[in-house]
């Protein structure tokens, strides 16, 4: 059976790495828990949160790709920006999904359920998440905070009272600008350095499994304002080579950018 890899990071907060290493986030307070992004929804996701809260849980995306929205069906409803509701539709359409299927299995691993019933289970009902917002779970207060910049729809969650922020793919050490829905780069840079002023000192990211200290944002900015068209080389990734992706790197963090995003003011 499919599980997650789960890992208390500290009181209140788990790690759930799905079977193809992306995070979700499952904050749980003195009345209600909150579940952050749900993975290729390959696990069965309520069964796990179960195993680990019998508390009422609030579901939100981090934005609307693949990899976070599509445990997203096994849910009454989620929270996702609306900039992203079309991407999100568009990711958890079947021929994402089989892709998925595909992918998995070349991992040596298998779905639990039907595969034609999970091809076809659709993205379920999203409700507009509004930026500002406040989720008071019972001793901890998460906020939603404006990450646009890799999509348009991009969030962050910041616990307050443990001053801890969960990124998806907002903000981290490879992060994917090239995408058709990613926004201008001056935008991104401009985001990054409106959030790292904000009341966090550790934050987590979708795809890396261990804490970040604030000081990565200094990081990212700088390689996000010293990319160019000429200091970057091409990205080889033959999945996205039509939207000509080039990769820049300062040290370990990189950027991958194309002249679209690049050349928008
Ligand atoms: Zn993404």
């Amino acid at each position: 059976m499919l599980k997650f890899k789960v890992k208390e990071i500290q009181k209140g907060l788990f790690m759930l790495t799905d079977p193809l290493e992306v995070n979700l986030f499952l904050i749980v307070g003195e009345e209600k828990a909150l579940l952050f992004d749900t993975g290729y929804g390959f696990v069965n996701t309520p069964t796990a949160i179960k195993e680990i809260t019998d508390k009422p849980v609030t579901v939100i995306l981090g934005h609307g790709h693949l990899d976070h929205a599509n445990g997203a069906y096994q849910f009454d409803e989620v929270y996702l920006r609306e900039p992203d509701f079309d991407l999100c539709r568009e990711h958890t359409g079947s021929k994402f999904r089989k892709m998925l299927v595909d992918r998995l299995e070349e991992t040596g691993q298998k779905l639990d359920v039907d595969p034609e019933t999970w091809i076809n289970s659709g993205e379920c009902n999203l409700i507009p998440l509004e930026v500002g917002t406040i989720f008071d779970l019972g001793g901890l207060h998460v906020e939603v905070i404006d990450m646009a910049g890799h999509t348009g729809g991009s969030i962050g969650l910041l616990i307050k009272e443990i001053k801890i922020l969960l990124d998806s793919d907002s903000a981290n050490s490879h992060c994917w600008m090239f995408m058709p829905q990613s926004l201008g780069i001056n935008e991104y840079v401009t985001m990054l350095e409106r959030v790292k002023n904000l009341d966090f000192d550790t934050f987590y990211t979708a795809h890396q499994d261990f804490p970040h200290d604030k000081s990565f944002f200094d990081k990212y900015i700088s390689v996000a304002k010293n990319v160019t068209m000429e200091n970057s080389t091409p990205y080889g990734n033959d999945n996205w080579k039509e939207l000509e992706p080039r990769v820049y790197s300062e040290g370990d963090i990189s950027i991958v950018i194309n002249e679209r995003v690049i050349s928008m003011v």
